[in-house]
């Protein structure tokens, strides 16, 4: 068959972003390759998240079953390896989420096929597919080849590729049967718990100011509260300034915070780490600030300062506050 089959994530009755994000690239690939996309979607009751996607790919494979109302590894990974083996898909995008960081390597194994974690691109160069991963905290990009192989597996970084439809197609759904009815479920899924709303909304904001570890400790964030007061805009910050309790969670950026979409962005003492740099990947202009010129969050910068920010920070707000 060789076709590029993508599966959809979904969650609370919700297709999550990356499952579009991986359909807008599986669009470019099906043209290079000249192979078909087909959509892997299962779930309990999921038949209506079937028709979001009708109209981008050429084949839905709607698998409905109770025991599948929560994402579950183990069936997941029978599900998907059994469909593998039977089509033998040209490539397998996953997303690199909870949900694929789960499955993938088990699908791997149970395969024997090669799987790519984390890819920020997936090529064709005549005919043959490779993939883009980053390696040292996204200082280095490299190229991993299946030579060996006709069929691979990549878990896709959330935030690579924009979620927008492309192309123009049209499939119907093919309901296939669940087979795994009498098997013995080994883990429960307990609930879901919701992360704190919090006083703020970041991603509402149109104007974040990001703190990152640079700025050292709990005392000097109001430094950064104080810019960000004077500029009119909200305050961000990356994971390690929530690790150490100097801000709540719930203004963290990045792939385990919240993904945001300011016009303008602007990281403070944040090396740029893929883990955050995937939740600004909607930001209008990113203004960055790292006393570090080799730090990873210049490349996604559109412009750049490098400076030290105790004392950049200062000069910067009694600059505003001078002009209001
Ligand atoms: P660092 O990487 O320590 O960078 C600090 C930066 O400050 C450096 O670049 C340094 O040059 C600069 N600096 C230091 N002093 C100064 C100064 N005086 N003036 C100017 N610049 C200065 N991270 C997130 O942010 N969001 C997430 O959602 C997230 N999710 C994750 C999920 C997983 C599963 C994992 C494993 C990691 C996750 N991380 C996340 C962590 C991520 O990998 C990085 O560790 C983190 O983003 C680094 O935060 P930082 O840039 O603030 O700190």
């Amino acid at each position: 068959m060789s076709d590029i089959l993508v599966l959809i994530e979904h969650r609370l009755g919700e297709i999550r972003d990356i499952s579009f994000e991986m359909l807008n690239k599986a669009h470019d690939l099906s043209e290079q390759l000249n192979a078909p996309i087909t959509a892997v979607l299962f779930g309990k009751e999921v038949a209506s998240l079937a028709d979001q996607i009708t109209d981008r790919v050429d084949r839905v494979l709607l698998i409905e079953d109770d025991k599948l109302e929560v994402f579950h590894s183990n069936l997941s990974k029978e599900l998907l390896s059994t469909l593998i083996n039977d089509r033998k898909p040209k490539i397998t995008l996953i997303g690199n989420t909870s949900w694929g960081m789960g499955l993938a390597p088990g699908v791997a194994v149970k395969t024997d096929i090669p799987l790519a974690t984390d890819c920020v691109d997936v090529q064709v160069d005549d005919g043959s597919v490779s993939v883009i991963r980053q390696i040292y905290s996204g200082k280095v990009f490299t190229k991993v080849a299946f030579p060996n192989s006709d069929s691979c597996l990549v878990s896709i970084r959330p935030g690579s590729f924009p979620p927008d439809k492309k192309g123009d197609r049209k499939c119907e759904v093919e309901k296939m049967d669940f087979p795994f009815k009498d098997e013995e479920l080994k883990r429960e899924f307990v609930e879901y718990i919701e992360t704190a709303a919090g006083d703020v909304d970041i991603t509402q904001a149109d104007f974040l100011i990001s703190v990152g570890r640079g700025i050292k400790e709990a005392e000097n964030i109001d430094l950064i509260r104080e810019l960000a007061d004077t500029l009119g805009g909200v305050m961000s910050c990356s994971r390690p300034v929530v690790d150490n309790e100097w801000l709540p969670k719930y203004l963290q950026v990045g792939t385990s915070g919240k993904s945001v979409a300011p016009k303008v962005y602007m990281p403070i003492g944040i090396s740029g780490a893929f883990q955050h740099v995937a939740g600004i990947a909607g930001a209008g202009s990113v203004i960055a600030v790292n006393k570090d010129p080799k730090a990873p969050i210049f490349r996604v910068a559109d412009y750049g300062i490098v400076a030290d920010l105790f004392k950049f920070v200062p000069i910067l707000k009694d600059k505003v506050a001078g002009n209001k």
